[in-house]
C-alpha cells in the first residue's frame, strides 16, 4: 500500500503536550480520509518525551519514532524526518501545537490543485512576546534583501513538500542547514498558505534569543555573499578616502608649517577606525571559512539511535 501522506514532527522535551498534539493531529489525518504515518522525530530530548512516544507506537502502527542520539537541533530533526518519510507529500509540523494541525486539510487541497509546496505563513503571531515578533520581523526582511533567493517572509517551517521537493532537497547534503532558504532554492511550484500561529500552551520554546540569533546567521551565510561585498566595498571607499584626507593633511603641513592641528588627534583617530573596519571584515570572513571548514567534513547529518520500526 503506498502511503499519501507522511508528517513529520520534531520533538524536542515536549513530554507534557505530546499526547494532545497526537489526539489532535489523529482526528485531522482521519477526517481527511488519506493514508498516511506520523513521524516523530525525538531530538535528544532529556525529559520523558520518548517514553509519550513510544507508548503512542504501540496503540499506532502508523506511528514510528526515530530517536537522534542527540539533540541535533530543530532544522537536522526535520532532515531526518524527511529522510525517513515514503509519503507522496511530506507535512511538516511542529509538536508543540503552535501550528494547527487543522490547517493540514487545506494544505492537502491546495497540494491537490497541482502546488508541489505548500509554505505556511503567519498572520498573527499575537502569541509570541513582542521582542520575538519584532527580531523575527527584522530578520525575514533582512534575509529576503540580503539574499539572491526568493525567501519567503514570515514563512516558518510548517509546510507540505512533495515527494519530488523531498528528494530534490536530500540531494542537498550541506550541513549548515536552512530549511525554509533550500525549499526555495530548489524551486518547483509553490504556494503560501496563510494560518494563525498559536500560543504556546505547554512547556516554552526551545529557541531563546542566542539560537535564534545563529539560526539567522546560518540563514544569511548559506543563501548571500552580500556580506562580503559589503565589507569589500566598505573597505574601498575607506581607503580612498583616507587616501585623500592624507594628501590634504601633507599639502597642508607643506603650505602652512605652523598649523599643528591636524597631527596627532587625526592620526589615532584614523588608525582606530581603520583597524575596527579591518577586524570586523576579518570576522565575517571568518564566518565563511568556518562554513567551508564543516562542509569539508563531510560529516553525516545526524546520528539515530533508535527507530521503533526496527530495534523493539
Ligand atoms: N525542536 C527540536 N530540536 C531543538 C529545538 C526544538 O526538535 O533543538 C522542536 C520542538 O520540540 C518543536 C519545534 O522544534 O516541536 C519548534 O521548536 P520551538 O517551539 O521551541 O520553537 P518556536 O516555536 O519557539 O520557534
Ligand atoms: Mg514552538
Amino acid at each position: 500500500m503506498t502511503i499519501e501522506l507522511s508528517i513529520v514532527a520534531p520533538v524536542f522535551n515536549e513530554e507534557d503536550g505530546i499526547e494532545t498534539f497526537h489526539r489532535r493531529l489523529l482526528r485531522v489525518l482521519e477526517q481527511a480520509n488519506v493514508s498516511f504515518e506520523i513521524l516523530y522525530i525525538d531530538d535528544g530530548s532529556v525529559d520523558k518525551s520518548l517514553n509519550v512516544l513510544l507508548k503512542i507506537v504501540e496503540h499506532d502502527y502508523r506511528t514510528r519514532v526515530i530517536k537522534l542520539s542527540r539533540n541535533f537541533g530543530h532544522q537536522l530533526a526535520i532532515t531526518a524526518g524527511l529522510d525517513y518519510s515514503v509519503g507522496n507529500a511530506v507535512i511538516v509540523i511542529d509538536a508543540d501545537l503552535q501550528d494547527p494541525p487543522e490547517a493540514i486539510m487545506e494544505m492537502l487541497e491546495i497540494h491537490r490543485q497541482g502546488f508541489d509546496v505548500v509554505y505556511g505563513v503567519r498572520v498573527s503571531r499575537t502569541s509570541e512576546s513582542r521582542f520575538k515578533r519584532a527580531t523575527a520581523k527584522f530578520f525575514y526582511r533582512l534575509l529576503s534583501r540580503l539574499s539572491d533567493q526568493n525567501i519567503p517572509v514570515d514563512a516558518g517551517d510548517f509546510r507540505l513538500l512533495d515527494r519530488k521537493v523531498v528528494e530534490a532537497l536530500k540531494k542537498c547534503p550541506e550541513n549548515n542547514r536552512y530549511m525554509r532558504g533550500l525549499v526555495s532554492w530548489v524551486g518547483f511550484r509553490q504556494a503560501p498558505l496563510e494560518y494563525h500561529r498559536e500560543r504556546r500552551k505547554i512547556g516554552s520554546s526551545h529557541y531563546p534569543f542566542s539560537k535564534m540569533v545563529l539560526l539567522a546567521l546560518d540563514g544569511i551565510t548559506s543563501f548571500s555573499d552580500k556580506p562580503l561585498k559589503v565589507v569589500l566595498a566598505s573597505g574601498m571607499t575607506l581607503s580612498i578616502s583616507s587616501f585623500v584626507y592624507m594628501f590634504y593633511a601633507v599639502l597642508l603641513r607643506i603650505l602652512d608649517p605652523a598649523n599643528q592641528a591636524l597631527g596627532f588627534t587625526a592620526i589615532i583617530s584614523l588608525i582606530t577606525l581603520m583597524a575596527g573596519i579591518q577586524l570586523v571584515s576579518l570576522g565575517l570572513i571568518g564566518l565563511y571559512v568556518s562554513r567551508i571548514f564543516k562542509e569539508s567534513k563531510g560529516r553525516p547529518l545526524y546520528i539515530v539511535e533508535r527507530d521503533s520500526r526496527r530495534n523493539e
